[in-house]
């Protein structure tokens, strides 16, 4: 039947009725709330670029957490900022750990909230990358570089001491970039050791749900096996299956502090041009024992959630990262736009794409608006 017997806006004309036929409904049930962990006491941060959102000293999680789950909130993950950053992630793994101390407070204090640990090794990384690093040897030594690096330059004269000081740490600094372009790899293999061993940790401190981040081959296989043996046969695994590398990923870097101090993160996270290797990443995350699976971020990639959400069976998370939630932020202090309105309306996308759990810095805002 066609207009004039059909008329889609009937069921339009009323509150009531717009509630009745509404196909897609947000419930506080499907929000966790990320938050990042730091050291020392009484430290309530804020994030530059993220307003409202907050580096967390363990005793101000504490409070948070207590505050997230009155609002309804069921779950939140857990990021860390270490004190010290080395070559090995030992703040990732340690038994003090900074998201090992906070996990075990929160756990005590607010029992019922369900704990996610973030598992990556950039933030504890002193080079920000997710894995271990290997340099793979200059085709040139660094003294051919320097020898490259004068030969290239012009010749500067020098008056005084300072203009000859100025000279030489403006050679030094164009050795200093050549050396940054040296070639090096992420190396798959051997970071997996160390993300199982991060799971096993974190699993020890009472994290209920292990969501590795980083995007090696094999972890998801090599962290089930490390639970396992642990005795953690129940710790289920929210792997970020299909995670881009993404420019919206910005503010986050700040807030953990994880930013790669040289090159970028395309050789592991994926390409936003590819759905169907979206595809085959979950795929071999479920064959290696993922029990949820994520994609992240989501409102660019909402193509990539329904996708997966047609094609899998097992609870689907999406990820509104930092620089969706920077943008709606932003553009609401300027007045452009309704701040709770879009916020609520990027959400619904991000349900009706077909995801079942929202991680979301809107999760407490968002909450209480539904409550
Ligand atoms: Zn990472």
């Amino acid at each position: 039947m066609a207009f004039p017997v059909t008329r889609l806006r009937r069921l339009r004309r009323t509150a009531e009725l717009r509630n009745m036929v509404c196909e897609t409904r947000l419930t506080p049930d499907a929000f966790v709330y990320p938050m990042f962990v730091c050291p020392g006491e009484g430290v309530r941060k804020e994030v530059r670029s993220m307003p409202n959102v907050f580096n967390l000293s363990v005793d101000k999680a504490v409070k948070e957490a207590r505050e997230v789950h009155a609002l309804g909130v069921p779950s939140i993950i857990l990021f860390g900022l270490p004190e010290k950053k080395d070559e090995v992630a030992t703040g990732a793994w340690a038994e003090d750990g900074i998201v090992q101390q906070a996990t075990r407070a929160i756990k005590r204090e607010v029992p019922g909230l369900v704990v996610m640990g973030d598992v990556c090794l950039c933030e504890y990384m002193s080079h920000g990358h997710c894995g271990i690093v290997k340099g793979i040897p200059l085709a040139k030594s660094l003294g051919a570089a320097v020898i490259d690096t004068l030969r290239s330059a012009k010749t500067i004269a020098v008056r005084d001491a300072a203009e000859k000081e100025s000279a030489i740490e403006k050679v030094a600094s164009q050795v200093a970039e050549y050396a940054k372009r040296m070639e090096f790899e992420i190396v798959n293999d051997a970071s997996l050791e160390l993300l199982a061993k991060t799971s096993v940790s974190l699993a020890k401190a009472g994290i209920d749900i292990i969501a590795p981040s980083d995007m090696m081959d094999g972890r998801v296989a090599a962290i089930r096996r490390a639970l396992d043996e642990a005795g953690f046969i129940n710790t289920p695994i929210l792997s970020y299956a299909a995670k881009f590398a993404s420019g919206f990923y910005g503010p986050f870097r700040e807030a953990a502090d994880s930013a790669p101090q040289f090159g970028d993160r395309r050789s592991y996270q994926m390409d936003g041009a590819n759905i169907r290797e979206a595809m085959r990443e979950i795929e071999a995350d479920i064959e290696e024992g993922a029990d949820m699976i994520m994609v992240k971020p989501a409102m660019p990639y909402l193509d990539v959630i329904a996708a997966a959400r047609e094609r899998f069976d097992l609870p689907l998370a999406a990820y509104q990262v930092s620089g969706e939630y920077a943008m709606i932020e932003a553009a609401a202090r300027n007045g452009w736009i309704e701040r709770e309105r879009v916020m609520m309306e990027s959400l619904l996308s991000i349900r009706r794409a077909g995801a079942s759990i929202i991680l979301t810095y809107y999760a407490k805002d968002a909450a209480k608006l539904l409550g």
